[in-house]
């Protein structure tokens, strides 16, 4: 008996040895860039995944999905994170070219991962437009293999395989639903990994995010724009992003370049224009949070293209430092990417 407890004491001094060796880290990783429903170039829809963990791991101890547009399934992938490892999916909003990914991505976890865990899946409760509507996350995530299941294809594979989970993908998702207001509130939480919301402005149910760990923090703002919907107003950023975001080593952001501005004659609708955070006011916003990274993703436009959508770029295609030009007219002075998929940053650097 003694033998084993010397044993044991010799055990937990090695693993608060390694403890102490293994320096945390936060990987920042965009899984798509597009801007909306369009596509260009096969780039993925609106996701960004956050690891954390130490070198013993390669920072993906814990692994969070950020938004889950088309082909975020693949971009995953490429960055060695199988749909399988993710603990925890978040939605900003329900918008297909930030959720229509996620059938995909269920479908996947219930064919080669159905005996579990579940994955949480973590997002606004029920949200009432003003209009009559209703945006539902809980009845998106019930309703994520119907077509699957309506089609018969579930039952043929269920008779193939009895241990997958009779119900389809939905069974797999752990719903965690919570009220976005203006009080920024802690909504997933595990070990050393911290993950606050506040509601922010775009559509009813627009939630922005923030992950604290101690190798650094990140804000996924999502779509959020001002609360006055267009001009006159001070910013076409959020107030409350910018409170999640104080200090925050990295904010990850939607952005719209001022070319696509209803002064510059694009066509493109002036609400949806007014909606999105430009990447000037970001650049402004990023320098009063005292924010070291700021990531642009959701480029509208895309770098490179001619055309949003139907709508012409007017003066050309973007190029990278256009949407950097843009940041530092609004005065941010740290480290500017303008999103590619699968652009990474790393803390510490
Ligand atoms: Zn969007």
């Amino acid at each position: 008996m003694k033998n084993t407890v010397k044993i044991s004491l010799a055990g937990l001094f090695l693993i608060s040895a390694s403890n102490v060796l293994a320096a945390p880290c936060l990987k920042v990783t965009l899984t798509g860039t597009q801007g909306g429903p369009p596509v260009f170039q096969g780039q993925a829809g609106s996701g960004t995944l956050v690891q954390y963990g130490d070198d013993e791991n390669n920072c993906s101890a814990v692994n969070l999905q950020f938004d889950t547009g088309r082909g975020t399934t693949q971009r995953l992938s490429e960055a060695k994170t199988p749909v399988g490892k993710l603990q925890a999916i978040f939605l900003t909003h329900m918008h297909s070219d930030h959720t229509e990914g996620l059938a995909d991505m269920m479908q996947l976890r219930w064919h080669f991962a159905s005996a579990g865990p579940k994955v949480d899946l973590v997002c606004s409760t029920d949200a009432k437009s003003p209009a009559g509507h209703t945006l539902s996350c809980a009845q998106f995530a019930k309703h994520i293999g119907d077509a699957l299941i309506q089609s018969g294809e579930m039952a043929q594979r269920l008779v193939e395989n009895k241990k997958r989970l009779a119900g389809g993908p939905a069974d797999l998702i752990n719903l965690m639903s919570f009220d976005p207001n203006e009080t920024v509130s802690v909504v997933w939480e595990k070990d050393d990994v911290k993950v606050s919301a506040v509601g922010s402005r775009h559509i009813p149910g627009h939630a922005s995010y923030r992950v604290d760990t101690p190798a650094g923090s990140v804000v996924i703002g999502g779509d959020a724009g001002n609360d006055t919907p267009k001009p006159p107003r001070t910013s076409s950023t959020s107030s409350h992003v910018e409170k999640l975001a104080e200090g925050a080593d990295i904010i990850v952001h939607s952005t719209i370049h001022p070319a696509m501005g209803p002064d510059k004659n694009s066509g493109f609708p002036p609400p949806v224009y007014f909606r999105q955070s430009t990447a000037e006011d970001l650049g402004a916003m990023a320098m009063r949070t005292n924010s070291k990274h700021l990531m642009l993703t959701h480029l509208i436009p895309p770098l490179g293209a001619k055309a949003q959508g139907p709508y012409p770029i007017p003066g050309g295609p973007l190029t990278e430092l256009d949407y950097e030009s843009a940041v530092r007219d609004g005065g941010f002075t740290g480290n500017v990417v303008v999103g590619q998929d699968l652009t990474t940053l790393q803390l510490p650097q």
